[in-house]
Order: structure tokens, then C-alpha cells, then sequence
């Protein structure tokens, strides 16, 4: 039965996903916006990652004339001593796969594939390998075969990009010559499983590892919402008490043999559920509490990334922020003030956003965030690309306050969080009447992608930016509430 790379890189992380893919692939989810915004990344990373090696020629893809597009690659490959080819395709018996970029030079042949990652992962080079073996076993000498990746140091000095700084080319060759020996065998196996039953095969680690399958809906109808799996920072114990027969957090007994297996926390939060009663320290509350001062603002911002920087001075990946939200209480009394910014989609935000940002904070008090790693680490990079800010933003860092640490130190715990903390689930514990379900944007995720759409389409779209001002300020006002809710204990 035909065998694609990508089929047979699903095989390597599960048969029965390979067999679910080729006999049952009305039970997969759809791809979601989020996964298909990573698809995207990937597809822009390799067409740009194509001018590494310029003047190539595609193999246009024509998923329902394979064919045509092997024969197509052999003429290339026949006609020319010296010749790049991108999505060049082959066929050894069942198996097939199309290469990002092929180098054809008199020493042999050069396989690239492009990822729009910062390293080297095992999948990759499983990746790789299967298009070693293809090629080896078609009879071409391989002269090379690297992984093309993303330097993430790269500085992208707003006028041109410099590819062969942007990309790091791995070469994994003799590895790779080792490694494509052991293809025919796995292959064998999968030809094996496609021509029998479904296989039974247990949910396990491999369904995250190395990507998220598909048919979890499927294979993990039998997990209630609340399970094992809930348990925080589980590190593996969820799927010894898994393996154990324990799937509910009811169904685990809390004798010797397992409070030795579990950590306290976890014993504090099956307790917490099974006597639906909320976990609070006190003192620990009104310790971290007490350091706050007013006026308080209550700070959050959203950000984007981009694989291939477009912003003079970002690097890849780096986060870019767009947006802030912003409630200041003034005094204890005083009426609650809120601020906001939303950058112009066509333009590079953080020079406006920063200076927003300055005039809107107050220049005492605390300065509440939740999670404050995330907002820290954007604001130390906006002091090194905007300096004459750097003074004021070192001043502001100075005062923030995480209010997320209550919650993931676990001096409040409500058995509604399941084990998490962050806001999207202390909230609804805490405040059930604040909600984000009835917002057009209800993540962080979201709405990078949002305004991501926004610059890249040139959308002006009024609701679009309705909607991303209102999922913003509605995580600072929930910071609000949360932290009243706090000082009412
Ligand atoms: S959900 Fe898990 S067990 Fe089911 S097919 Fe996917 S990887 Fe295999």
C-alpha cells in the first residue's frame, strides 16, 4: 500500500494512527486555525528558505497526478549535470516523498529539508531518512543531506534578509547513511499493520509526542474531563496511575503505597475534589498581598512572532507586542480607570506601543501582571530597541507584582482550576459571572493570529480590532476581580 513520508513519519509515532489516517480518516479533528497557522509558518519558512539555493525549479504539486510529478523530477535530473529542484518527488516501490530542495551537482545529490524550527529533533532527521533511503534505494549516489533551520540570533536589519544569516544548514549525512538502514524494516512493519486489523494500541505519551495526533477525540473517549490526566506538573505520574488502572481522581485511593507515588500538591488536589472544598493559605495570601500598592495597575499585553522577522532589529521568533490593556485604581475608594492601546496593522507597533505604555502608567504603585515573565521579557527587549525609554521601563520593572504566583504556588486552590492556574482557569473558579465564552477572541494565541491577519491581509476590519480590544480588557479586568476577590478572604 502507498506509503508517503508523512504517513510513514505518523507510523513512527503510532501504527494505529497510520491505520486510522489510511481507513478511518473521518475520525480525525479538522485541522484547527491555529494548527493551520503553523502549516502556514512552515510553508512561508520554505519558500523563503528556496533562496538559499536560487534559481531552482518547482515540481508543481498535483496530489491527484503523483505520477506526473516523478517523471517530471527524473527529466530534470536527466537532462542537467547541475540543476535545483524544490518539491522534487520520488517513488521506491510503495514509499514516496517530496523534497523541499535537491541539488543535483557531478559529486552526487543534495537533500535539504527545511524547518522552520530552531534545531536539530529526532523527528526530522526520521524525516530525512526516509528520503535517504528512497534515493539510495533508486540508485542515486547522495553526496549530502542536511537539516535547514532557523537561526534564532539573527538580527534582521529592517532592509534586506540576509539567508545565509537567517538559516543554519545542519549536515547529518553519515548519521543519515546509518540511520536510512533501518527504513526498509520499519517499513515492512507498517505494510503489516495496513494489511491487518486495526491495531490495539493504548493511548500513551506518543499521542503528544512528537506532534499532537488526530484522533485523540477517538482513542480518548474513555478520559473524563476530570482524570489522572488532570493533575498538575504530572511528570509522568499520571501515566503511572494510568498504567495502574486508575482513571478517574476518584478511583484513586489515597493509601500508603499511593500517597508515596504522588506529591503533596497532588494529594492536595485530588482532596480538594473529591471534597469539592477550596485550598487556601492565608497568611502566604496576605504576605504577597500586602506588597501591593496603590495606585495598582493591572497590566497585559498581546503579542505576535514572526518565523522570518519583518521589524527592523527583531530576530526570529521574538515577541512583538501589539496591544495593552490597562485598569488603574487609584486609592482603595477610587473608580476604576481603564486604558488601552491597539497598534496600526500596517505599521512596526512597538515604538507607539511603548510610549502609549509610559504616558498611560502611573509613575508609583504596583504594577499587576499575571505571569510576569512574559510581560518582563517583553519590556527588557523594547528597552534595548527603544533606549530612550530604557530608564522609565527599568523604573516600571521595578514594581511589578505576579499576581499569577498565588495560584501556581497553590496558596489558593478551588478544585474548578483542575490543576492549572492559568487565568483562563482561575477565573471561572473564582468569578463564574467574568467569562470569555462569548468572546469573538477568547486566547492569547487567538489573537496574535487576529492581528497577524489584520497586516498580513491589510484587513481593516473594525471588528476584527473590536475584538481584540474587548479579549484584552477583559484579562486585566478579570486581574482586577481576582485580586478583589483575594483581599475579601
Ligand atoms: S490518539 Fe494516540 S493511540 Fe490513538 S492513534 Fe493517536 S497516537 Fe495512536
Amino acid at each position: 500500500m502507498p506509503l508517503s513520508k508523512s504517513q510513514y513519519l505518523k507510523a513512527l509515532q503510532c501504527h494505529k494512527r497510520l491505520w486510522l489516517a489510511k481507513f478511518r480518516p473521518e475520525l480525525a479533528e479538522p485541522v484547527s486555525e491555529a494548527q493551520q497557522a503553523i502549516f502556514d509558518q512552515g510553508t512561508l519558512v520554505g519558500k523563503v528558505a528556496q533562496g538559499l539555493f536560487a534559481n531552482g525549479i518547482e515540481i508543481a504539486f498535483t496530489p491527484d497526478n503523483f505520477a506526473g510529478m516523478i517523471n517530471e523530477t527524473q527529466a530534470l535530473l536527466e537532462q542537467h549535470p547541475n540543476i535545483t529542484i524544490y518539491e522534487a518527488t520520488f517513488k521506491f516501490q510503495d514509499c514516496f516523498a517530496m523534497l523541499d530542495i535537491l541539488v543535483k551537482t557531478p559529486a552526487g545529490l543534495e537533500i535539504y529539508e527545511v524547518k522552520s524550527s530552531t534545531g536539530a529533533k529526532d523527528v526530522y532527521l526520521e524525516d530525512l531518512s526516509f528520503q535517504v533511503y528512497i534515493l539510495q534505494s533508486l540508485g542515486y549516489p547522495i553526496s549530502k543531506a542536511c537539516l535547514i533551520n532557523i537561526n534564532n540570533d539573527y538580527i534582521f536589519d529592517g532592509l534586506e534578509l540576509n539567508l545565509e544569516e537567517l538559516f543554519k544548514i545542519e549536515d547529518f549525512t553519515q548519521e543519515l547513511f546509518i540511520k536510512a538502514k533501518h527504513v526498509p524494516h520499519l517499513v515492512s512493519q507498517m505494510q503489516n499493520t495496513l494489511s491487518s486489523d486495526e491495531p490495539h494500541i493504548d493511548i500513551g505519551v506518543h499521542c503528544s509526542k512528537p506532534y499532537k495526533c488526530e484522533f485523540t477525540n477517538y482513542c480518548w473517549s474513555h478520559i473524563p474531563d476530570v482524570s489522572v490526566f488532570s493533575l498538575s506538573d504530572a511528570r509522568g505520574k499520571d501515566w503511572e496511575l494510568y498504567k495502574q488502572g486508575y482513571i478517574k481522581l476518584e478511583d484513586i485511593p489515597l493509601n500508603k503505597s499511593t500517597r508515596s507515588q504522588i506529591s503533596s500538591k497532588h494529594i492536595q488536589q485530588i482532596e480538594c475534589y473529591l471534597e469539592n472544598k477550596t485550598h487556601i493559605n492565608q497568611n502566604a495570601i496576605d504576605n504577597q498581598l500586602s506588597q501591593i500598592q496603590f495606585p495598582i495597575a493591572f497590566l497585559d499585553f498581546e503579542s505576535f512572532q514572526d518565523a522570518i522577522p519583518r521589524l527592523r532589529a527583531s530576530k526570529p521568533f521574538e515577541q512583538i507586542p501589539f496591544q495593552y490593556s490597562l485598569h488603574i485604581l487609584e486609592s482603595p475608594d477610587g473608580e476604576l480607570m481603564h486604558y488601552e492601546f491597539l497598534a496600526k496593522a500596517d505599521q512596526d507597533p512597538r515604538y507607539d506601543f511603548i510610549s502609549s505604555l509610559m504616558r498611560d502608567l502611573p509613575k508609583s504603585g504596583s504594577i499587576v501582571v499575571y505571569n510576569r515573565s512574559f510581560e518582563a521579557g517583553v519590556l527588557k527587549k523594547l528597552a534595548c530597541e527603544v533606549p530612550e525609554f530604557e530608564p522609565e521601563i527599568n523604573q516600571a520593572l521595578e514594581r511589578f507584582f505576579d499576581l499569577m504566583l498565588i495560584f501556581q504556588r497553590r496558596d489558593y486552590y478551588h478544585p474548578d482550576m483542575q490543576g492549572r492556574y492559568s487565568i483562563k482557569n482561575v477565573l471561572p473558579a473564582l468569578i463564574p459571572q467574568l467569562s470569555y465564552k462569548d468572546l469573538a477572541i477568547g486566547e492569547g494565541k487567538a489573537a496574535s493570529r487576529a492581528f497577524v491577519k489584520l497586516r498580513d491581509q491589510q484587513d481593516l476590519s473594525e471588528k476584527i480590532r473590536a475584538d481584540l480590544l474587548a479579549y484584552c480588557k477583559l484579562d486585566t479586568l478579570a486581574m482586577v476581580e481576582i485580586w478583589k476577590q483575594l483581599i475579601k478572604l
